[in-house]
């Protein structure tokens, strides 16, 4: 699956504030942490961080930003704010937008009912053309504005600070979940492979000879057949190369 993450607001808007949050700096901080997350399960690109994709749309510029049409999934993500709601232990909660035309949204209440389990109220789904993610519709592309919490709600808040890899985990791990997706193995490059062998063999290298073979070290050493490398280093737990084996086999002549 093809992924586009969207940080509602950013380049010069700060979207909603409260106190010391941003919602542009909060949307890039989610979408960073579930597309950290979800790495290996599909292929997730950001819509670039300097750029507000609202902007863009207004200007005509969001679809030559990204081709939405190249994605199988858009999402968005915002921060809710009312007017400042007092601390009254009760949350606002989480809620998620579809566009009015999508017809299949069982993936997006999964996606909102996860986040409430972290403890958010779960407002649920709600329909309504929102620029970007309708522009996403209208390309052929499934859509979906998440509300993570509210900005200037202190409860919300105090979940997602205290809780925000929990937030975040509960995002990627409901699309994993909700589109089926599965971690792909990546198959490992022959210069993966040979670093590997490389730091395998130097620790390997480093290892302490064993007891049991005290008396023949010291005898192969005393007879110069185990002379060690040129930094003296006879690497006992390491392996032999043929070409070693004739070397101190011709030394013992
Ligand atoms: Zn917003």
């Amino acid at each position: 699956m093809k992924l586009l993450l969207i940080s509602g607001h950013g380049a010069g808007d700060p979207g909603a504030v409260s106190g010391v949050f941003q919602e542009a700096v909060e949307t890039r901080r989610v979408a960073d942490a579930v597309a950290q997350r979800l790495k290996g399960y599909c292929e997730v690109t950001r819509y670039p961080a300097e750029r507000n994709a609202f902007d863009d749309f207004r200007t005509g510029r969001l679809n030559k930003q990204v081709p939405l049409s190249s994605f199988d999934y858009v999402l968005e993500i915002h921060f809710n704010a009312s007017a400042a709601s007092p601390k009254d232990g009760k949350t606002k909660g989480v809620e998620i937008f579809v566009p009015t035309a999508a017809t299949e949204t069982t993936a997006e209440e999964g996606i909102c009912r996860a986040v409430a389990a972290v403890g958010l109220t779960n407002r649920g789904l709600k329909q309504y053309n929102w620029a970007v993610i309708n522009a996403a519709h209208r390309a052929g592309v499934r859509s979906a504005l998440l509300e993570v919490c509210f900005i200037d709600d202190p409860d919300d808040m105090l979940v997602y600070t205290t809780k925000f890899d929990a937030v975040t985990k509960a995002i990627a791990d409901a699309i994993i979940t909700q589109f089926s997706l599965k971690k792909e193995e990546k198959p490992v490059t022959y210069e993966e492979f040979t670093a590997f062998m490389d730091r395998y063999l130097a620790n390997r290298a480093k290892l302490a000879p064993s007891a049991w073979s005290n008396e023949a070290r010291a005898w192969a050493e005393k007879a110069n057949i185990v002379q060690g490398g040129s930094d003296g280093d006879k690497k006992y737990q390491s392996f032999v190369t043929r070409e070693e084996l004739v070397q101190m086999l011709f030394r013992t002549k």
